[in-house]
């Protein structure tokens, strides 16, 4: 049996895991869970899987463990931030899966990371805001790590089996080409986009995911967070990254290589794929995914990126290139802004504008120092509830 500890259960990519371990059932075993706000989804999760160990908030903890015996469960509750990383660093725990939305997933990741663990990563944010750091940890501490994020799943699956970070162009390879859908705005002028709504925002036309990530998906800024993920993961630099729209979401990425090979993956959109994928990797298990049909799917279709009306993109680019805490700052002021439109407090439009702003004002960093990462953290959402503040 391989124990699994579910960082993030009781999200989207937690339910999919859930729903592929329900599948694989004499394979995997979820050991451990974790939840933050839908505790009563959580409390089922418990019912069904009677995980050994829970985590929820600090607050919620004795009222959690009062409804588990309750219904009869004999999970154990552990707390806060330090239970989290209590939960990914378990030593009866094979498998992370690191499905904590945002910043606050870095911790936790980061445990299972010195803890050698193999990782299955969604929580891209927790990369983005500490790269050089977490891949140093990754290599010291002989972890596993594997993206479940889409794109970087079908790169992942496109390299050489022998694939290593340090030999990018020995192994041929040019390009990675990083598909994004353009989210539901695509196609849209600068003018339209100024009185969208969170509700138009978080309707994803293929995916069904997160509110947080639906609206990144929305500005572009989810393909922002995905080129500097791919950077830091596959050891290469913005340049040799393409961003190319692909709208049917068909063709999850690929990746070019120095002889005219361009390999993909294909396959429907569903996050049930990467998370089998990686789970049961180099081996195959079932996933629940329908079936490709090619002849009933739409034609594919290619296009480039609109950065004008979507300045996002560049913003993630130009904060990778800066180095240092940039993608931390950057990743905060995404946070608090993306929170900031959800709440009707801004404009769709001026999420780039706080971005932007904060990271004009912030003093760039080196970034060798997980408590100054930490620190750059709080002091970016500051300046970023600042700027909105401003704004009226
Ligand atoms: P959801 O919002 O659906 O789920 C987020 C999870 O994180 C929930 O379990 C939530 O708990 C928990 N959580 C939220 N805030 C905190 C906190 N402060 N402390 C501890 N736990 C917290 O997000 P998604 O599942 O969509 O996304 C999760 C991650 O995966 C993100 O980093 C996203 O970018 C990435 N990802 C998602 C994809 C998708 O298809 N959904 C695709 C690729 C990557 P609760 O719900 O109980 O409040
Ligand atoms: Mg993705």
């Amino acid at each position: 049996m391989i124990r699994v500890a579910l960082l993030g259960a009781t999200g989207s990519i937690g339910q999919s895991t859930l729903d592929v371990i329900r599948r694989n059932n004499e394979q995997y075993e979820v050991f451990a869970v974790s939840g933050h706000q839908r505790l009563t989804q959580l409390l089922s999760i418990c019912q069904e899987f009677n995980p050994s160990l829970a985590c929820v908030p600090e607050s919620a903890a004795a009222e959690f463990q009062q409804q588990l015996r309750v219904v009869g469960c004999t999970t154990e509750v552990l707390c806060g931030t330090a239970g989290l990383e209590q939960l990914a660093a378990g030593s009866q725990v094979d498998v992370v899966v690191a499905a904590i939305v945002g910043a606050a997933g870095l911790l936790p990741t980061l445990a299972a990371v010195k803890a050698g663990k193999r990782i299955l990563l969604a929580n891209k944010e927790a990369l983005v805001m500490s790269g050089a750091l977490f891949m140093e940890a990754v290599e010291r501490h002989g972890a596993t790590l594997l993206p479940i994020d889409s794109e970087h799943n079908a790169i992942f699956q496109c390299l050489p089996v022998d694939f290593s970070r340090r030999s990018f162009v020995e192994q041929g390879i040019e390009k990675l080409l990083l598909t994004a859908s353009g989210g539901p705005f695509r196609g849209w002028q600068r003018e339209a986009l100024l009185s969208v709504t969170p509700e138009q925002a978080v309707a994803h036309p293929n995916w069904s995911m997160g509110r947080k990530i639906s609206v990144d998906s929305a500005t572009l800024m989810n393909k922002g967070l995905e080129l500097i993920e791919a950077c830091w993961l596959f050891n290469v630099q913005p340049e040799a990254i393409q961003v190319v729209v692909h709208p049917q979401s068909i063709i999850h990425s690929m990746v070019s290589y120095r002889d005219g090979s361009v390999l993909a993956q294909l396959g429907n959109p569903d996050m049930r794929t990467p998370i089998a994928h990686a789970l049961a990797w180099p081996e195959r298990i079932h996933a629940g995914v329908k079936p490709l049909d090619l002849m009933s799917s739409a034609a594919l279709t290619f296009e480039q990126a609109d950065e004008t009306a979507f300045p996002c993109l560049n913003l993630a680019r130009e904060a990778f290139r800066l180095g240092g805490t940039a993608p931390a700052t950057l990743n905060a002021a995404n946070e608090v802004a993306v929170e900031a439109f959800l709440e009707r407090r801004i404009r769709f439009t001026q999420i780039a504008e706080v971005i932007d702003r904060v990271l004009n004002l912030s003093k760039i960093r080196p970034a060798n120092d997980l408590q100054l990462l930490l620190s750059e953290d709080r002091l970016a959402r500051q300046l970023a509830q600042q700027v909105i503040g401003q704004f009226h």
